[in-house]
């Protein structure tokens, strides 16, 4: 029996620190597998090389950040069957959406020599505020497990199964003593998505949200309780405010307490 027709996959970059492309790299021996079913037919993080679309899949990873963008992901979206997004920043606006709650030109007068070169939009919004995407992966950087099993689905053409539950359901299942409740110490993980294997808690931290939130996050009542922690207005704000701030439940939770 001939085997199937390889499908065309292609891999875009925006406003981004590369981390989550790396982890497609980093997949190396599955890497070699998904070569004998996909097509890699445009990732400039990996090679020069480039194959005209139209493209089966297309992994995004990046937010929008400039006119030029906002332009760019019109086409990628035109010339791709399926648009997957990777990464805090593609999904939520990134780290950089934190020019979110500011006035950007503040940003870039401090920064910048010559701010008046600088073209840029006044805020960063993900991939799904420009063009409809078919499936977001969470994380600071992915999880490289997570992103095999969202292109496996993909070319089985079934849902991918990424638990939507928390981080603390993965810390309960390593056996790892809970830092909030045995030390006190500030912990998002009740809030923020599975699937970095509740790393920060085993090595005795705080989880900072770097995986988003959940499905169904319950952020008044953790802020109730690193309040009672002794967590103030200005700390709760700050504990939202990371590499997912724009993530509409920790945005909304980050506003309740800036206007108190
Ligand atoms: S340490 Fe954090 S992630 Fe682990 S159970 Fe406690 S609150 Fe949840
Ligand atoms: S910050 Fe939270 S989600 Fe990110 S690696 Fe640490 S425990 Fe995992």
């Amino acid at each position: 029996m001939a085997a199937p027709a390889k499908q065309t996959l292609a891999v875009w970059k925006f406003a981004s620190c590369d981390g989550c492309q790396l982890s497609l790299l980093d997949c190396e021996d599955e890497l070699l597998m998904l070569g004998e079913r996909l097509h890699i037919a445009q990732f400039l993080e990996a090679s020069s090389a480039t194959v005209e679309g139209p493209y089966d899949v297309s992994i995004v990873e990046g937010s929008i950040t400039t006119a030029h963008d906002a332009e760019r992901i019109q086409e990628v979206r035109r010339c791709s069957r399926a648009l997957i997004t990777i990464g805090a920043c593609a999904t939520a606006g990134g780290i950089q959406a934190l020019r979110n709650f500011a006035d950007v030109a503040d940003f870039t007068s401090i920064v910048y020599a010559s701010p008046d070169y600088i073209s840029a939009l006044g805020s960063s919004t993900p991939i799904s505020a420009h063009v409809p995407v078919d499936f977001e992966l969470n994380g600071c950087p992915i999880n490289k497990g997570q992103l095999l099993e969202v292109i496996g689905a993909h070319l089985a053409g079934r849902r991918p199964h990424v638990r939507p539950h928390s981080v603390c359901v993965e810390c309960k299942r390593r056996g790892t003593v809970c830092v909030m409740v045995a030390h006190g110490t500030p912990c998002l993980g009740p809030v923020t998505h599975a699937g970095c294997g509740a790393i920060c808690p085993a090595y005795d931290r705080g989880c900072y949200g770097c995986f988003g939130p959940m499905e169904t996050p319950n952020t008044p009542a953790l802020s109730s309780q690193l309040a009672a922690l002794g967590s103030s207005e200005v700390d709760l704000v700050r504990i939202y405010r990371t590499f997912n701030a724009n993530a509409e439940a920790f945005r909304t939770a980050s506003e309740a307490h800036e206007q108190r």
